[in-house]
């Protein structure tokens, strides 16, 4: 990997997301979604953090996952949230992973496991109450709840996911809610039994539906899941993003006007410019559809990104910035001098979330932390 090229995350950042966000849902247990290595920031790493300031659960989707949190020396519960291959089974109890699950035959699998391994492995069940996506059908649930306990399963809580959370008006996140609620009066409260419905969106825009647990996932990595508008709407300080991306100039080339610039020539100078060889392309996450549209920070100004993104290089005008040489920093995602530029600016640069953002880069560079 270049050595120019790397991802800085911001522990404090994490730190600060995890106490905010508990604060806004004080009566449940918070799980920090840690899946897609901690959305590109490290999913060993943000769990340490989350943990030194409390969290005692953590949601990945792969078991795969699971295993590896559980061997980095986390003691604490890991839900996997998208089942387990037959062939892999086994780590479930050598790891001491919880399942969520939505399916019957796995059901029945894990109710032999248990018989032939004399323990009892508690589980979540997962329902679909408006995603289209995993999960039991809420008309299920009465005979479902009956026939776990006829396998002698322990049901841990109920899971549900929120479609439209992000956004606080929606008429599809009451319907979810009374779906989802139709479940729990099934089954009734008590004690052992959890449920949980909201992601970030459910967090911050829904607060009648925190149930007795929330898995906050983007919003921990300090971004708002409707983007600009939570941040914007947010007066109380807010979530911090936590990730930065810097790179260095590798060379400086001057070129007339009426240059075409990099792959199919897709900009053409109209002036004398100085351009700054960047070495990020697609390959270390940073998209091609940002091509003409993305700007830089370097020496604190913006720098727009000229002709198509290279796999492994991109090219920015510094015309306007005086004195850019070989070596200088960028920065191209985060705050330099008085200007930032974040995933939600990436992302509406190149019709996309976040989310994305944050895996492409994050999973593509090297990590440093502070
Ligand atoms: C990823 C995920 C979350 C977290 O969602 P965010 O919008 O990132 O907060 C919560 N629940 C499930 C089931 C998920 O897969």
């Amino acid at each position: 990997m270049n050595p120019y090229n790397k991802t800085i995350i911001d522990t404090d950042a994490l730190a600060h997301n995890y106490r905010f966000l508990c604060r806004r849902a004080p009566s449940a247990r918070m799980m920090a979604m840690v899946k897609s290595d901690g959305y590109g920031h490290s999913m060993v790493e943000s769990a340490k953090i989350f943990r030194e300031n409390g969290c005692r659960s953590f949601g990945v989707a792969e078991l795969s996952e699971g295993v590896e949190l559980r061997d980095s020396g986390c003691q604490d519960e890991i839900i996997v949230f998208m089942g387990f291959d037959y062939a892999e089974r086994d780590y479930l109890l050598t790891h001491n992973l919880t399942p969520v699950v939505f399916r019957r035959d796995d059901l029945e699998r894990i109710s032999r496991m248990q018989s032939a391994a004399q323990v009892h492995l508690p589980l979540f069940l997962k329902f679909d109450c408006g995603m289209s996506r995993l999960g039991f059908k809420v008309r299920e649930a009465t005979e479902l709840f009956s026939y776990c306990r006829d396998l002698n399963l322990t049901v841990h809580g109920v899971i549900s996911h929120y479609p439209s959370s992000d956004e606080p008006n929606s008429a599809s996140s009451a319907i979810v809610l009374k779906q989802f609620e139709q479940i729990i009066r099934v089954e009734g409260y008590h004690d052992t039994m959890r449920s949980s419905l909201c992601n970030s969106g459910g967090i911050l825009y829904h607060g009648n539906a925190h149930g007795g647990m929330v898995r906050a996932g983007i919003s921990l990595f300090g971004y708002y899941p409707d983007g600009s508008r939570g941040r914007f709407a947010d007066r109380a300080g807010g979530l911090k993003p936590a990730m930065k991306f810097v790179s260095r100039v590798l060379q400086i080339n001057e070129v007339a006007s009426g240059t075409g610039v990099s792959y199919g020539h897709t900009f053409v100078t109209d002036r004398e410019t100085r351009l700054a060889v960047i070495p990020v392309g697609y390959s270390d996450g940073y998209f091609r559809t940002l091509s003409n549209r993305a700007s830089v920070l370097i020496k604190g100004s913006r720098a727009p990104i000229r002709g198509r993104i290279c796999m492994n290089m991109c090219m920015a005008d510094v015309t306007d910035i005086e004195g850019v040489q070989a070596g200088d920093e960028v920065v191209l995602m985060g705050t330099q001098g008085a200007e930032t530029i974040d995933a939600d600016e990436i992302g509406g640069w190149c019709d996309t979330i976040s989310y994305e953002l944050l895996c492409a880069i994050g999973n593509n560079n090297t990590r440093e932390f502070i």
